[in-house]
This record gives C-alpha cells, sequence and structure tokens, in this order.
C-alpha cells in the first residue's frame, strides 16, 4: 500500500488569471512531469479532489465572502455567453475566470479528502499538487492569488469535524500567510510556525501578534543554514510542547534561491530537511499525521523539483 497521497484534479488547471501571470496553471504541470520522469508518481495513492460543500468553506470564512466569489463566479458565466472575455479582478494580483469557483472547491477539497484520509488511516500523509493557493486568503476577502484558504479550511474540519484537539500548521513559504493568521489567531487549538522574508508582501507578521502564532520574519537572501537553525532554535521546541495531533504544511517553494518572486536562498535540500523535521513531530505526537498543501512556488524547474524533495521525504522514498 502506498502510505503517501497525492490529490489534484484537473479543474485547478483551468482557473487562470491572464497571460504572463506567475501563479499559472503551468506549476501543476511541472509537478506532474517531475513525478513522472523520477518515477516518485509510481509510489503514491494518487486521488481526484472532491468538490468541497460551502458549509466545509465557511469553518474558515464569511458566509458573505464565500457568497460574493460564487457570484462573480456567475456573473462571469453571463459575461462569458455575452460575448465578454470572462475575467474579473479581485485585487491587483488576483483575478477570477469562470473555472476558479470550482478550482478552489477543488482545492480546499483536495485539503479535507486527504484529511479524511489521514484520519482514516488510509494514508499516512498526503501532498495536494491545488491551485488556487490559500494561505493569503483572509476570513472576509481574497487577495494575494488565494480565494479560500484551504490549510485553515483543513484545520478547523480536522478539529471540528474530527474532533482533533490540537492541529499545528507549518507555513514555510516566503510570503507571510496573513489569510492563515487572520483566520486563525486566537484560536488555541492551532499552532502556526512560519518564516517569511521581511519586509516584503503582504507587509504583515512582524509585529505583535497572537501568542498561537510563531512568526520567524527573516530579511531577503537569508540561506538554508540560516533558516534551519531558526526552526531549530524556535519552531521545533513550540511544536514538540505543543503535542499536534495533525500537522497542515502551507507548502510554498518561492524562498527557492531560483524564484524570482521572493530573495530568499532556499535549496531542495533545505525544504527535504524541513519536511523531515516536521515528520519528526508527526511520528512523535501524530501518528505520522500530516496533510501538504502547495501554495507559491513560481519558477516551474525550481518548484519540480522542490516538490520532489518533499514528497521524496514523505513518502520515505
Ligand atoms: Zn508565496
Amino acid at each position: 500500500m502506498n502510505k503517501t497521497g497525492y490529490f489534484t484534479h484537473p479543474d485547478c488547471r483551468k482557473h487562470e488569471m491572464g497571460p504572463g501571470h506567475p501563479e499559472c496553471p503551468e506549476r501543476l504541470d511541472a509537478i506532474d512531469d517531475r513525478l513522472l520522469v523520477t518515477g516518485i508518481g509510481d509510489a503514491l495513492d494518487r486521488r481526484e479532489a472532491p468538490l468541497a460543500s460551502v458549509k466545509d468553506i465557511e469553518l474558515a470564512h464569511e458566509k458573505m465572502h464565500v457568497a460574493a466569489m460564487r457570484g462573480v463566479g456567475q456573473e462571469l458565466a453571463d459575461d462569458i455567453a455575452a460575448g465578454g472575455r470572462g475575467y474579473a479582478q479581485i485585487d491587483p494580483d488576483t483575478v477570477m475566470n469562470v473555472h476558479t469557483w470550482n478550482a478552489s472547491l477543488r482545492a480546499a477539497g483536495a485539503v479535507l479528502a486527504a484529511t479524511d484520509a489521514v484520519m482514516a488511516g488510509e494514508l499516512e500523509n498526503a501532498f495536494c499538487a491545488v491551485r488556487p493557493p490559500g494561505h493569503h486568503a483572509c476570513r472576509d476577502h481574497a487577495m494575494g492569488f488565494c480565494f479560500f484558504n484551504n490549510v485553515a479550511v483543513g484545520a478547523r474540519y480536522a478539529l471540528d469535524r474530527h474532533g482533533l484537539k490540537r492541529v499545528a500548521i507549518v507555513d514555510f513559504d516566503v510570503h507571510h500567510g496573513n489569510g492563515t493568521e487572520d483566520i486563525l489567531a486566537g484560536d488555541e487549538r492551532v499552532l502556526m510556525v512560519s518564516f517569511f522574508q521581511h519586509p516584503f508582501y503582504p507587509f504583515t507578521g512582524a509585529g505583535a501578534h497572537a501568542a498561537n502564532m510563531v512568526n520567524l520574519p527573516v530579511p531577503a537572501y537569508t540561506r538554508g543554514m540560516a533558516v534551519r537553525e531558526l526552526i531549530e532554535q524556535v519552531w521545533m521546541p513550540r511544536l514538540d510542547a505543543f503535542k499536534p495531533e495533525m500537522i497542515f504544511i502551507s507548502a510554498g517553494f518561492d524562498a527557492h534561491r531560483e524564484d524570482d518572486l521572493g530573495q530568499m536562498g532556499l535549496v531542495e535540500q533545505d525544504y527535504a530537511w524541513i519536511t523531515s523535521r516536521v515528520k519528526d513531530i508527526a511520528k512523535k505526537h501524530a501518528k505520522g499525521r500530516i496533510v501538504s498543501s502547495l501554495e507559491g512556488g513560481y519558477n516551474l524547474d525550481a518548484l519540480g523539483r522542490s516538490v520532489e524533495a518533499h514528497i521524496r521525504v514523505l513518502a520515505d522514498l
């Protein structure tokens, strides 16, 4: 039995934000291609992501926000029927097309289905190759390429639907997961640990914050070894003391030194190392349960190699 799941769906490719946008459908192809040429794909339990229900999305988001997204999706369908281009600008970086609503429900649905499978013991852990990403999506608005916060929805689902008492979130994207913080700050059932380039988009996370948020702002050009040291000193004792029953990973790979959207110096081996340290905590406290979901990562070649390194550790390959 393959103990690592791989959740994705063709709908996640159909969401696109216009020519030249870095958060592009080809990101998923780069990951898929890499898993194919390395043979790693064969060692994974590949599953189709279901659509998340609106009720489950509302575990982390205001009803008004969910209804607004659905409404824009319907307007876009009408616009296309009338001969329009079918794009709606949500913020300067974030655009919806007619497929975005479904893709967003698939992205969150992947995390929820992975959570179900891991909780049932069918899988030890899982990677969700999904887009749109989620960690900038706030309780009541979309931003920064994100519409619904896949990992925050997953964490609330694990707590509220599966009855877990403590869930950890590890966010290693180069950008601060401001949406996840917005949704889960003060929810003492959750511990979120992250590092992020600062000062940098979205310019949050470095000031005062809730006790359940472990934020490590680091300057541009910080390299992997320095990040590893910080993780060892700051994340690990907090995670160990928290004793999470399950761990979600906001797996952004844009802190890679070849990624032009960030200016940090991580390489594939750093992602492997971080994953193995998270896995140590999961093995000690959480029966190995990890659900990892794709966030950023925009250099397609580096993204493929980094996801490979991440999955190799998850699946013991
Ligand atoms: Zn990012």
